[in-house]
């Protein structure tokens, strides 16, 4: 039998970039609908009208806070089924073969490229990143100069270093070539004040989990007057773009959950950012050797942190050794599924695989104790690896 408990006393959940605790009105608004709203969204009767009428405000809500019309917002499962059907609709419905990306992506977005080479024949071509994870905008060119006419998935927060991209500035060279532009937009929706229509965003994905809400849904943005088909087949939900139906609770929960975050970006964001500052300052005090991968000032996400740390020699005992002291943080990316293979993004960077590297990152529910705490037991951990 599962055992489900609240948070535990003195655990510390440093690794919100994977999943982050739900808000507590989020749950309620949830609870709730759970309670009253069993109609099918799709049934002509009152109870299914109720269904409806909360999914279409939920879009709307949505929407409202992103910039755009709420035509233009498709529920799905979450970040990877929207990567999953963008990427396929514009090779499959609006005939794109190249497909321009770094190797820095999410695996949703990889993973996507690789079964469209495998199975529609299409090409990738991989833009450089240098070692701070900065996508080279000449080379950028150079492709699309060569590729016109291509797909760009570049995304706008790496989860595992938070490097940031400048999608309006990307989007500018995107128009130039008549190239459309998808971003993963899964670590930023919820962090800051988008306008996915004034950035010139062709596509977006987003995943409640990410911001508070649920796990297992999530939302595309489609800029309207692309005519994608349904990934999915056997139903006409989400006018005719997502065959299925829809998880109404879940999707009831992300726009309570996205509503939360716009409320209270601005001192979330101050709030954070200290967080953070405090952390880098006290780890590279307390561990001189540090070495911080990527960029850790303003051209990367206040909520993420990833560091080496050249001295510990068995990158396999260092998360253990954290869970035992109460601490969840991730090596490179969890979004994998506990695989602990080496980090591709870290790869991509030139940083040395021997070497143990950890990803943390903060929500609005840490404290500055809970930072102090972590930079005591892991200089603690590591003073003691570097005696042996
Ligand atoms: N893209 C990025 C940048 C992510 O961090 C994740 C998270 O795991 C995903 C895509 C996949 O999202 P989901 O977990 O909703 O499938």
């Amino acid at each position: 039998m599962v055992i489900f408990a609240p948070m535990e006393k003195g655990v510390i959940y440093l690794d919100n970039a994977a999943s982050t605790p739900m808000d507590e009105t989020v749950v309620d608004s949830m609870v709730q609908c759970m309670r009253t709203i069993y109609g099918n969204p799709s049934s002509l009767h009152n109870h299914g009208r109720k269904a409806r009428v909360l999914i279409e405000h939920a879009r709307r809500s949505i929407a409202g806070c992103l910039g755009v019309s709420s035509a233009e917002i498709f529920f799905t499962s979450g970040g990877t089924e929207a990567g999953n059907a963008v990427l396929w609709g514009c090779c499959k419905d609006l005939g794109f073969k190249n497909f321009i990306t770094s190797t820095t992506e999410h695996p949703a977005i990889l993973g996507t490229l690789d079964a469209l080479v495998r199975h529609m024949g299409a090409r990738v071509h991989f833009v450089k990143v240098d070692s701070l994870g900065n996508i080279d905008f000449e080379h950028l060119d150079t492709l699309l100069l060569q590729y016109p006419r291509s797909v760009v998935s570049l995304m706008h927060a790496n989860n595992e270093t938070g490097k940031l991209l400048p999608v309006k500035h990307v989007a500018g060279i995107c128009k130039r070539y008549d190239a459309v532009f998808l971003s993963d937009t899964v670590q930023t929706i919820g962090k800051f004040r988008l306008d996915l229509r004034q950035l010139g965003l062709d596509f977006a994905m987003a995943s409640a989990h990410k911001f508070h809400g649920p796990k297992g849904v999530g939302f595309m943005f489609i800029k309207s007057g692309h005519l994608l088909q349904s990934f999915l087949s056997g139903g006409a939900q989400e006018r005719n773009m997502r065959a299925g139906t829809e998880n109404v609770c879940g999707i009831v929960g992300m726009a309570r959950a996205l509503d939360v975050a716009m409320q209270r970006l601005d001192e979330d964001c101050v709030y954070i950012r200290g967080l953070k500052d405090e952390f880098v300052r006290l780890l590279s005090d307390r561990i001189p050797q540090i070495v911080f991968n990527g960029d850790i000032n303003a051209g990367s996400l206040h909520t993420i942190v990833n560091f080496s740390l050249p001295q510990w020699k068995d990158p396999d005992m260092l998360l253990p050794g954290l869970d035992i002291e109460g601490i969840c943080v991730s090596a490179g990316s969890a979004c994998s599924s506990g695989s602990h293979k080496g980090s591709h993004v870290l790869e991509a960077m030139g940083v040395d695989p021997s070497v143990s590297s950890l990803r943390v990152s903060f929500s609005r529910y840490n404290t500055i104790e809970e930072i102090h705490r972590f930079v005591e037991v892991l200089s603690n951990l590591t003073c003691r690896t570097s005696d042996i």
